[in-house]
């Protein structure tokens, strides 16, 4: 494939103005709000903005766009930089703030209201929703636009100095009421917030509005491209505006793509707080939640994650994304990478009657088909043994290949057997299978080529480590959660299951953050925060197939004929 192949249109942007010598060098930023933890959305915007410049030799600012003090916090700051970090980008020394730059917003504000173009307006809040007008009707000019610029400037400087209340004044951008984009019907620049500031402390009780604070941050970091989702489109005439009135030395240019969504997830910072303040999940870092935090909890790969975004791809075009693409991403990366072991999730004991009571063998296990070169390892095999639930039935049909009365299977790295008698509790469940083996046909070594048609795996009782294993489903039970009001009524009550699963001996060693697959079951890795010695917690990252391919499929189709 050749390079403009796989272009999209930002980079063919970006390559011509490199070609047309109109940059030397590309610099962008990632601007998030520290108001709650980055998501999966986020997640192509870190890799298409860290992304662009590495590719070109370019730099790029991690921003902090801090001007609605009150709901940021430090804690927010902290996650964002670990998971930006943990997505493989460095900022180096590019970390900024807009907050940074409030005495430069300060004094571009002033500047404007000397030029004739920003007026200090008394109007409430409601009456200036009352006087901006509608969509189809222009809007009405305050009484107070045609202040002189002294009078402006004292009431702005009193306003900084603290006189007023909040509400009591907001600075305007003199513009045009009548304007069919209500963004260029005088904006507020700047409002009266007498709140303290995560990062400016109490050096301000004016705050400017992200439009204004935006394009000019960019400006004074020489930011060439300045990406954003769609939804900006509609104010980049007053992000060229700003530039336009003020000049600075150097002139940004707003550039704008379609928001990555996820089906069956949220991808709103506010809709992902209220899952963390009603406490319908643990906190941001759930592994349930799409947030970057919770899916580094969850195992997920960074190399998957930044698989998935390139998949997705960089477009203007509406996107909800099948869950399954994000994870076959990740199957695909743990496949390769992760070694195999054995697990039973839903334990039943069968006992061997034919084989000696103490005895122990140590049979030798692959630890990944296709990877020889990463070796074997030693299972212990006894008398006793654990096997999955529904690896037995009993009134099998015909093509049940696994366990059943009078059927043989073959224990993965170990023998085949037989399953002679059924017994069960006074309440008639199933609690053990009496099996015999045949010594013949002992895996690799055996003299039987006997072959059965089913392999289940298998986990030694006496040898067993005990786990709690979380088992994750999606949160939702519906295509696209972030459309309806109410998460209440389309959550999974399904999305998390705890089973006490039995995992073979070599998963003592099990290290944090190392993803194995269970055989037959799927990836999983030990829980980063509530795993310990005494209590080994197993995260299932992902199952082996999607068995939510159909469905989705279907729910996806339904909703496409919707919109
Ligand atoms: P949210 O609605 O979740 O709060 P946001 O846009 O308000 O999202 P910001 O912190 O302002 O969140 O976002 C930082 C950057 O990430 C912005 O440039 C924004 O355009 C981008 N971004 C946010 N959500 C997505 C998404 N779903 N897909 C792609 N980029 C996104
Ligand atoms: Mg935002």
């Amino acid at each position: 494939m050749s390079e403009t192949e796989t272009r999209d249109f930002i980079r063919q942007i970006i390559h011509d103005d490199l070609e047309s010598g109109k940059h030397s060098e590309i610099v962008t930023r990632f601007p998030p709000e520290p108001n709650g933890y980055l998501h999966v959305g986020h997640v192509m915007s870190i890799c298409l903005n860290f992304g662009v410049a590495a590719e070109t030799g370019g730099r790029t600012f991690l921003r902090l766009d801090d001007t609605n003090p009150g709901k940021e916090s430090r804690e927010y700051v902290d996650a964002i930089k670990r998971d930006v970090h943990w997505l493989g980008f460095d900022w180096e020394d590019r970390l900024t703030h807009a907050s940074d730059y409030f005495g430069q917003l300060y004094e571009s504000a002033c500047r404007l209201i000397e030029m004739g173009c920003a007026y200090v307006d008394s109007l409430s809040a409601d009456e200036i929703r009352e006087h901006r007008g509608t969509l189809t009707e222009p809007g009405r000019n305050s009484p107070y636009r045609d202040r002189s610029v002294e009078e402006n400037l004292d009431l702005f400087k009193r306003m900084r100095a603290g006189e007023f209340s909040d509400g009591e004044l907001v600075l305007r951008a003199r513009i045009d009421m009548s304007s069919p984009n209500m963004n260029m019907r005088d904006p507020a620049l700047y409002r009266i917030r007498h709140i303290p500031h995560q990062n400016a402390g109490d050096e301000w009780c004016i705050y400017p509005m992200y439009d204004f604070a935006h394009g000019l941050s960019d400006a004074y970091e020489h930011i060439t491209h300045s990406l954003c989702t769609l939804e900006f489109e509609d104010h980049r005439p007053l992000y060229d505006w700003f530039l336009d009135q003020l000049k600075p030395a150097h002139r940004p240019r707003q550039i704008e793509f379609s928001r990555l969504n996820l089906a069956y997830a949220v991808t709103s910072k506010r809709k992902l707080n209220t899952l963390v303040d009603e406490g319908i999940v643990t906190g941001w870092d759930d592994p349930r939640m799409p947030t970057i935090a919770g899916m580094r909890r969850r195992g997920y790969p960074v190399a998957a994650l930044r698989e998935f975004v390139t998949r997705a791809g960089v477009t203007k075009k509406d996107k909800l994304i099948e869950m399954g693409v994000l994870e076959n991403c990740i199957r695909e990366t743990l496949g390769e990478q992760a070694e195999r072991r054995m697990a039973v999730l839903r334990p039943l004991k069968i006992v061997l009657t034919n084989y000696p009571e103490n005895k122990v063998e140590m049979m030798e296990a692959m630890n990944h088909p296709g990877r020889p070169e990463l070796g074997t390892r030693e299972l212990p095999f006894s008398r006793e043994l654990w096997i999955e639930q529904d690896d037995f039935m009993e009134d099998a049909p015909r093509k049940f290949f696994r366990l059943k009365p009078g059927g043989e299977v073959r224990l993965r790295f170990g023998y085949i057997i037989r399953c002679d008698e059924v017994v069960r509790n006074t309440a008639g469940d199933v609690v053990e299978l009496r099996c015999s083996y045949d010594p013949d046909t002992r895996s690799g070594t055996g003299s039987s080529d006997r072959k059965v048609k089913g392999t289940i795996h298998w986990v030694s009782c006496e040898h067993a480590i005990d786990a709690q294993v979380r088992l994750y489903d999606r949160l939702f039970n519906e295509a696209n959660p972030n459309a309806v009001d109410d998460v209440h009524s389309v959550l999974n009550p399904e999305s998390l299951e705890i089973v006490d699963g039995k995992l073979e001996p070599a998963l003592a060693e099990l290290a944090a953050g190392q993803a194995v697959q269970f055989e037959r079951l799927g990836y999983f890795c030990t829980d980063e925060k509530e795993d310990s010695a005494a209590v080994r917690v197993i995260n299932r990252i992902v199952t082996l197939r999607d068995s939510w391919a159909k469905l989705e499929k279907q729910a996806m189709q339904n909703q496409n004929q919707v919109v």
